[in-house]
């Protein structure tokens, strides 16, 4: 059993703050700071270059990789870190489209992550015009996978709602249609339990700031299914990925594997951070930690349902088909949340209306639910968003 209160005690949380916003920025365990400062006094600043092979530093990207993948159910070797989400949205939406060369469809949907879209949108654009990202709701996805379609994209978790994809299912339907698919599991890794191996996924992506808490800007990761992983073309064929970068050969050559996917230099600090952050992980089972975000989610539910009637559920009523976070329609919903920031209730705001609370069991305990329930009712009750202050919009909602 993990032993939720050992976790919280691992991580820094300001007095008096109740953090329900771990789905979009995740806190500081506080064995980073020992951690970064030693990489940066013995690693960096006594080893200098030599760091590479004596702090084993150009090892972190698949050795993070293996220790994320433990939680989303993939293979040993088949998970890398490096870059930004993106960047890995493209990569494998560029190496995907590749092995269904006669196809020209990209499908997706609307409840999709903009970015993700605006990435396989570019590179479709650099590809041709005969090439489609074909948007459709998230409901309709199934129906519109069909043999014209060469790639599947989808982020499992809605970021805006919580509402969750069938992988398995939609994974088994895309192959009986010959399609491709890659998994964004932004809201998934470090959520919910994950199965890329079970569900026999091709690809995945995901990012290691939210619910892994790898710090402001950790890098990405990619999964590549070991039986595709020797075949994929690489599309950001940078040195890094190559199959012996250090003989600087003129000429393209794929490294094998997962190592294919890595493009340029490590961001070893930044890397560092993250491999702190995975030490928590470590003491974790994500049967575990889904059991116990079920229950904080419910009890967050009933207790807003019971005291605000004029917020109105926006994630599935049914555990089994949301993600850790909860979310609730209110006209006002900007100003209702930064009201709430100001009494140390920390959630976010995503146009038009939605409030969004996410739950992280390692951190986040039942009587975090129940103070942030009760400061929420004390709010929305008495009107006490409606102040001019909280209503100017910020650069970052
Ligand atoms: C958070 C998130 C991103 C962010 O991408 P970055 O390149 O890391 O800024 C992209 N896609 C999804 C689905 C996300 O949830």
């Amino acid at each position: 059993m993990t032993d939720f209160k050992a976790t919280k005690a691992m991580f820094e949380l300001p007095q008096g703050i109740v953090y329900l916003d771990g789905n979009s920025l995740g806190p500081l365990p506080k064995a980073v700071d020992a951690r970064l400062h030693q990489t940066a006094r013995q690693e960096w600043g006594q080893m200098l270059i030599t760091g590479w092979n004596k702090a084993g530093w150009m090892g972190l990207p698949t050795g993070l990789g293996d220790r994320i993948g433990r939680l989303i159910g993939a293979e040993t070797g088949s998970v890398v870190v490096g870059d930004t989400l993106s960047i890995k949205v493209y990569q494998a939406v560029a190496s995907a489209l590749e092995l269904n060369p006669n196809r020209k469809v990209v499908l997706s949907d609307n409840g999709n992550f903009p970015s993700d879209l605006y990435m396989a949108d570019g590179l479709l654009r650099s590809l041709g015009a005969e090439y489609e990202l074909r948007v459709v709701a998230p409901e309709e996805v199934a129906e519109n996978i069909t043999e014209e379609v060469a790639v599947m994209m989808l982020t499992e978790v809605d970021y805006r709602t919580g509402r969750m994809h069938d992988m398995k299912a939609l994974t088994e339907l895309a192959h009986a249609n010959g399609v491709v698919t890659v998994w964004d599991l932004a809201h998934s890794a470090g959520a919910i339990p994950v199965d890329l191996a079970g569900c026999n996924a091709d690809f995945a992506v995901g990012c290691t700031y939210k619910y892994l808490n790898g710090g402001p800007g950790a890098p990405a990761f990619i999964y590549v299914a070991p039986r595709l992983s020797d075949r994929v073309r690489p599309a950001l064929s940078g040195w890094l990925g190559h199959e012996a970068p250090f003989a600087f050969d003129l000429d393209y050559r794929p490294g094998s594997g997962i190592e294919r996917m890595r493009v340029g230099t490590p961001p070893v600090l930044q890397m560092t951070a993250l491999s702190a952050a995975m030490d928590v992980w470590d003491m974790a089972e994500m049967a575990d930690v889904r059991a116990k975000s079920i229950e904080l989610t419910e009890l967050f539910i009933a207790k807003v349902e019971a005291t605000c009637p004029g917020l109105t559920l926006a994630s599935p009523r049914d555990p089994a088909r949301r993600g850790s976070q909860v979310s609730f329609h209110f006209a006002e919903g900007y100003a209702a949340m930064q009201a709430l920031i100001a009494r140390g209730v920390i959630g976010d705001f995503r146009a038009p209306d939605i409030m969004r609370f996410g739950f992280t069991p390692l951190y986040v305990d039942e009587s975090d639910v129940e103070q942030a329930a009760e400061i929420l009712a004390d709010i929305i009750t008495n009107n006490l968003w409606d102040q001019p202050e909280y209503k100017i919009r910020q650069r970052v909602t």
